[in-house]
Parts: C-alpha cells; structure tokens; sequence
C-alpha cells in the first residue's frame, strides 16, 4: 500500500465506521443504446444489491468522448425509468469528474507509479502486452501517454460464478494506460476511482470485463483501497453464437415493452417465472426470489428482442 490513508474520502461513506455490507452499482457506456444484455446485466446487479438488503447506484461511464454515441446517455435514462430501476442515489457522470481522476494520477506520480510514454500505436505493433521500453526514461508528462507500471506478480480472485481468475501482471498484461496522449481518461482507472469513492462493496457485470479485472485490482491496491466482490455475468449470445453487442448491432431496448423484456431477462438469467405487472412489482417479485446458482454459465437467446 502507497498510502497510509486513501487521498481521498468515499463521497457516500456511512455514518460512522459502518461502512453498508452491499453497495452494488450498474455503469453502462453509452457508446450506443442499451441492449438486452445490457439489460441482463442491470437487472442481475440491482436483484443481487436488493436481494442483501443493499443500495444499487448507476454510473455513466463516459469518458470516452470520442466513443459516445448520440442519444444513448438518453436512452439510459429512459430505460432506467421504463423499467423501474430507481438508484439509491443520484446518477454520476464520468465525464464531470475529469478532476478526480487527474488528482489519483498526480498521486501516483508524486509516489513513482506512473510514467508518460511516447510510443507510438506503430511503435507498439501488435504486442498486446507492453514491453516498457518508456519505463526509465523520465519523459515529460505533457501530451504523452501515462502508464502505471505493474510488478512481476500474479493476482488472484474468486469470482462469485466464473471461479478462481489469475494473471500475471507483468506476464500477461504489462504497464498499462491510465490516461491517452489525447488526454481521455482510461476506464481502468475512472472504474477503480469511482467504485472507491461511491463505497461499492460488490460488482455485477458481463465476463467481457472479466480480463480487466486483475488491473483493477492492482490499482486499486496502488491506491490503498479496498478489494471488491465480483460477479462476472456470461455473455448473451444469439443463435449464431455471437456476442450481444452493440458491434453486432443488438437491438435497442424499447422501453415501451419494459415488462416483456424485464420477464425474458429473468427467464434469461434462469430465475424463477415472475408474472407480468408493472416493471416495479416484478422486481420486488424477482427480487425476493433471487438466487444466483440458478445463473447458467452461457446465455442462449432467440426472439424477437435480438
Ligand atoms: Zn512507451
């Protein structure tokens, strides 16, 4: 640990020293609209938070301001009402937080952490894992790239449904990015900063973040903050066994069938029937039936909501 106390002070922290036993959170991208595995994944977060007697926030995760895609922040917000999944708090936005994320890499600086490197994408060719060839070189942190080196140590944790999950940080991923050349901020470090500040206790997301997750938590280390339970959701796959994604084209969710979708989620995520009503019962009903060794371990869909 870098810090005998954390810079800074979760924002939502308990009264007292009684931090909440499960503080869970939903953080979509809107790099396009919400689809129905983006569904899965709010619906099996918020179950889970509810089912421990938990709060549930929702995050934008828009730093990425190259990558947003016109109308779907909207779209989140529609689909959060129509379905009724009302945080515990009110939502955040990355990109108004831009601050808070320069103040954990100033930090990280001051402690040696961190270097700028000037490689090019051409430079860097087709290694996936970075060499460090910027590592001692000291070089000015303006318009440069900033890295956070790893040691040559393996991480570990339980995933709640995926099992036991290692990577060898210097092996298997190498120093990665914390903030571009041109200046956005990574989504390593703005998840790490923001689950810390927002006291999530437990993260509920799809196994397409499984890989990121080691990062997260050697940062998170760097830091001195806590380790959080994950949960890693299979991925829904259409029949032709491909990923549900906005690359693939999935539909939007239409808010106007919030019941419809929110039963096939269920059905999808193999949770007990729950019988159609208004989004609000059927969550209170989905809920107090929640188990998540009914979860499978792939996601088969069909329908007409792919
Ligand atoms: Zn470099």
């Amino acid at each position: 640990m870098l810090f005998n106390n954390p810079p800074l002070t979760p924002s939502l922290q308990q009264k007292g020293d009684n931090r909440m036993a499960y503080v869970g959170r939903f953080a979509p991208s809107p790099t396009g609209p919400l689809h129905f595995g983006s569904l899965l994944t709010a619906v099996a977060s918020y179950c889970d938070a509810k089912a421990q007697q938990g709060q549930w926030f929702v995050r934008i995760e828009d730093t990425d301001i190259p990558r947003i895609y016109p109308g779907s922040e909207q779209h989140i917000l529609e689909c959060l009402e129509a379905f009724q999944l009302y945080p515990d708090a009110e939502i955040i936005f990355q990109k108004d937080r831009l601050d808070l994320y320069e103040a954990v890499i100033d930090q990280l600086h001051v402690a040696g952490q961190v270097y700028a490197c000037a490689c090019t994408r051409k430079m860097l060719g087709s290694n996936h894992i970075y060499a460090g060839t910027c590592r001692n070189l000291s070089l000015a942190f303006e318009q440069q790239a900033i890295r956070v080196k790893v040691e040559d140590q393996s991480i570990c944790f339980q995933d709640r449904l995926q099992g036991q999950h290692c990577s060898n940080l210097k092996e298997d991923l190498g120093d990665f990015v914390l903030k571009r050349r041109d200046g956005i901020i990574n989504y390593q470090l703005a998840v790490v900063v923001d689950d810390y500040l927002q006291g999530i206790t437990h993260v509920v997301r799809g196994a397409d973040l499984l890989d990121n997750t080691e990062r997260q938590i050697w940062l998170a280390q760097l830091l001195g903050y806590p380790t959080l339970s994950y949960m890693h959701l299979p991925l829904a796959m259409n029949a032709q066994g491909q990923k549900l994604s906005k690359q693939n084209l999935a539909q939007a969710l239409d808010p106007k069938q919030a019941p419809e979708l929110l039963q096939q989620a269920l059905l999808a995520l193999h949770q007990p029937a729950v019988a159609l009503d208004r989004p609000e019962i059927m969550l209170q009903q989905a809920v107090a039936q929640w188990n998540t060794d009914l979860i499978p371990h792939s996601i088969e869909l069909e329908g007409h909501f792919l």
